[in-house]
């Protein structure tokens, strides 16, 4: 299948986090002819407000990355960054000071904080922000609401059991603390963003994005109505695994999996998810070549998984499209 022979109608919807995710649709929008439509569905389970700014990891770095701005070798933040605001909260002692922000990046909080605060929906801020940096892609983040993923950690001083902010376990702890679940705070009361439910009911095909399961899929799926549309869809639904030889390609998957005391495995995260005519989320796994599955009810199959530029990408998710049927 080239690029030319994929109907210029398909609607393709993909789950995402951040860096992971945004490579991914890098190569996916690479793929497609246009005008085909891709609508990610983003994680907001990062969001954190710090300084009074309200900080959208995930959504930012699909956007400068689909935008060209991205600092390539952060694979978040904006290229050509400078530090001074963060130089100077670090002279007031202001707290946390384990968040770095960059000036550039600021602005982008800054004008977010601002519509948020006018009564503006994170997804409307959201278009706001892209119409300078042009994806090419819907940005959606899955919810308006604030979902947070929060981690239930044991205090080193206190020895006692707290919830910290999933960026505190992640950026200051670097997952090293004594860590026993996480939590999905306000997920339960949350809504989908308008367009979330319908992109998943209306779409040709669904993809997971190779985004880290525990903490950039799962909190997707926890917002209400998700995984009830993504279990109803008449399209297939097919994940991509961020599970190579046993470990993740990079970050630290493999400490949330320990979390949940589930195996870092391309098969254990395939299990996971489960298949759609047990209970799951997935119609179709695709694993690294040399890697295996079995996964009840899902058709698993392993093609080159690593996103080494957006050819090798593009033909990550041609494969995905192509184990979906289309
Ligand atoms: P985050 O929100 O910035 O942590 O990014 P995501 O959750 O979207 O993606 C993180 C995941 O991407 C990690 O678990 C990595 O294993 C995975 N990942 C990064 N690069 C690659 C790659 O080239 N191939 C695959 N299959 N997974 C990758
Ligand atoms: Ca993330």
């Amino acid at each position: 299948m080239s690029r030319s022979s994929l109907s210029s109608n398909l609607k393709i919807t993909v789950l995402v986090g951040g860096v992971g995710g945004a490579k991914f649709l890098v190569g996916l929008r690479e793929l497609l002819p246009e005008p085909s439509q891709i609508t990610a569905l983003v994680n907001v389970g990062d969001d954190i407000w710090l300084h009074g700014l309200r900080i959208c990891p995930d959504l930012d770095t699909c956007m400068y990355t689909l935008g060209g701005g991205v600092d390539k070798a952060r694979g978040w933040g904006q290229a050509d960054e400078s530090w001074t605001v963060g130089e100077e909260l670090a002279r007031y002692n202001a707290i946390p000071d384990w968040f770095s922000l960059g000036d550039r990046d600021i602005a982008t909080h800054l004008i977010r904080s601002q519509m948020l605060r006018a009564g503006y929906a994170l997804a409307d801020v959201t278009e706001a922000l892209c119409a300078r940096w042009k994806p090419g892609v819907r940005l959606l983040p899955v919810s308006n609401d604030r979902a947070e993923t929060h981690v239930v950690v044991t205090d080193a001083e206190t020895g006692n059991r707290q919830a910290i902010h999933f960026q505190e376990w992640w950026v200051r702890h670097r997952t090293n603390i004594p860590t026993h679940e996480f939590l999905n705070i306000g997920s339960d009361q949350a809504k989908p963003a308008p367009g979330v439910l319908t992109a998943i009911e209306e779409a040709d095909v669904v993809l997971f994005a190779p985004s880290n399961p525990i903490v950039s899929i799962d909190p997707i799926l926890a917002i209400p109505g998700v995984r009830g549309a993504l279990r109803k869809t008449t399209a297939k639904v097919v994940g991509l695994s961020p599970i190579i030889g046993g470990k993740p390609l990079r970050g630290m998957a493999d400490a949330c999996l320990d979390v949940l005391g589930i195996e870092t495995s391309a098969e254990a995260v395939g299990r996971h998810f489960g298949g759609r005519s047990e209970g799951g989320v997935l119609d179709g796994w695709l694993i690294h070549t040399g890697d295996t599955a079995e996964v009840l009810g899902v058709e698993v199959r392993s093609v080159p998984l690593l996103m080494t530029d957006p050819t090798t990408t593009a033909e990550m998710a041609r494969q995905a499209l192509d184990l979906a049927g289309i």
